[in-house]
């Protein structure tokens, strides 16, 4: 009966049935499930490239794009100069001004994929999520300018 479901979840993880089982007996603190959620979204957001980007392959532009493409599931407006709300987080009326992540929640989004990165077996040295690009990204929300240094800095 749910053998389907089985199948999906063997796809998605080359974990061990033991291991899974260790997993259930001992329940996940809510960081740590949220951590495990991310990691999800983001091995997904990975593997639906064109085309998929693997584990060793991902950089931090990888990593930018996916903050990008996070945003349009974000609720905070923010409004561009020459808009008639601009400087109104609530706009009275629609408005095609881009939807953001609050910062505070990447900031934090950006801290669990970190850990589970290295606990996935990814090394310190190469951690996309612990470039300063992403700092800065997170700062400065510049896009652009930041895909450019990160880069930059992938190779020091
Ligand atoms: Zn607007």
């Amino acid at each position: 009966m749910s053998s389907d479901r089985g199948k999906d979840a063997a796809e998605g993880s080359s974990r061990s049935a033991a291991d899974q089982q260790q997993q259930s007996s001992t329940p996940l603190s809510r960081y740590e499930s949220q951590k495990r959620r991310d990691w999800n979204t983001f091995g997904q957001y990975l593997k639906n490239k064109r085309p998929p980007v693997s584990l060793p392959q991902c950089n931090c532009n990888h990593v930018l794009d996916f903050l990008r493409y996070l945003d349009q599931f974000g609720k905070t407006k923010v409004h561009l100069q020459g808009c008639v709300f601009f400087g109104q987080p609530e706009p009275p009326a629609p408005c095609t001004c881009p939807l953001r992540q609050a910062w505070g929640s990447l900031d934090a989004l950006i801290g669990r994929l970190r850990a589970a990165y290295e606990e996935n077996g990814g090394s310190p040295e190469t951690n996309p999520f612990g470039k300063a690009a992403i700092r800065v990204y997170l700062r400065e929300g510049n896009g652009n300018f930041v895909k450019e240094y990160c880069g930059w800095v992938a190779l020091a």
